[in-house]
């Protein structure tokens, strides 16, 4: 199946791709993710795009649906993928559909994934994340067992640069501003479903499933 995930920042996107795409085996893509590791490792995109995620702001269209549709070109990807934070405009969402059928493909679904921003700030002020494998956690809700240290790898948990309350706020407005317009945009080609984004991760994840069940049938 070949799925985007769309969610304002916090809304669990993340946790719940990776668990998602482990269902249906196929690949979980995260733009963000792609965005990180060309930052963490001081390349010409990363000092780039840098200049957006810092402040909260997207990264332009078009890079981004380069880097997204050049991961979604490798092998592992050819039967299905699960799209988590892209696209997050329009003029994104009308890329993918150009690149999906010059290939032949198409989307099979998107989950829009809603969460109340006074609950968005709680989760992403506190969520702390390791650099090593992805891993993310919160202070609160969820954390490690060993203080400052990931569950699965032992590496040091670091706070995202952008999930300091200024930066989150305004990534919550230019989700607004942007990504909303979006879910129209596959409302009106009978792709969305709604699922509500808040409880326990396993309490997201099965109506997760239940909505794509009802998709596939
Ligand atoms: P995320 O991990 O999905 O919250 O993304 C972190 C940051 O990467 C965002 O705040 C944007 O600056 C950038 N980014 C991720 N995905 C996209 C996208 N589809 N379009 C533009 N910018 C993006």
């Amino acid at each position: 199946m070949r799925i985007v995930l769309i969610g304002p920042p916090g809304a669990g996107k993340g946790t719940q791709a990776r668990v998602l795409a482990g269902l249906l085996a196929v690949p979980a893509v995260s733009s963000g993710d792609l965005f990180r590791v060309e930052v963490r490792q001081g390349t010409e995109l990363g000092r780039l795009v840098r200049r957006h995620t810092d402040t909260g702001e997207l990264v332009p269209d078009e890079l981004t649906t380069t880097v997204v549709t050049r991961r979604l070109g490798q092998p592992d990807a050819a039967d299905g993928f699960l799209l988590d934070g892209f696209p997050r405009t329009v003029r994104q969402a009308e890329l993918l559909a150009e690149s999906l059928a010059g290939d032949g493909t198409a989307l099979d679904a998107v989950i829009a994934l809603g969460l109340p921003d006074d609950e968005i700030v709680r989760r992403l002020t506190g969520r702390r994340m390791c650099p090593a494998c992805g891993t993310t956690v919160h202070l609160v809700f969820s954390p490690p067992r060993v203080a400052n240290r990931c569950d699965g790898c032992g590496g040091g948990l670091v706070r995202r640069a952008d999930d300091g309350e200024e930066t989150v706020l305004r990534r919550l407005a230019v989700h607004s501003a942007q990504t909303v317009p979006l879910l129209r945009w596959y409302a009106d080609r009978q792709l969305l479903c709604h699922v509500d984004g808040s409880g326990t991760v396993p309490e997201v994840s099965e109506r997760m499933s239940a909505a794509l069940a009802a998709v596939r049938r």
